[in-house]
């Protein structure tokens, strides 16, 4: 076993994602929001520009922050390329 922290990901609720075009209008001028579908407005997940943290314990700065329940697995957006 080893003492470090290391982040699991079965245990993440949310994937951070890169922000991307249709984000661009919630995230300019503040610094914490909600993220928003860009076509129906159903609350996907919430960003913060100065870093939050996920459910398995990681700091992600700044985070962009989805919720695994609202998107599908596979997905255009370039998730998890960290
Ligand atoms: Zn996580």
């Amino acid at each position: 076993m080893t003492p470090l922290q290391v982040s699991d990901p079965t245990k993440c609720t949310s994937f951070f994602v890169e922000p991307v075009q249709w984000m661009e209008n919630a995230l300019l001028g503040v610094l914490d929001g909600q993220l928003l579908c860009p076509k129906c407005k159903a609350k996907l997940g919430s960003f913060n520009w100065y870093g939050d943290q996920c459910s398995c314990g990681r700091w992600v700065t700044p985070a962009f922050q989805v919720h695994k329940n609202k998107v599908d697995e596979v997905k255009p957006l370039s998730i998890h390329r960290r």
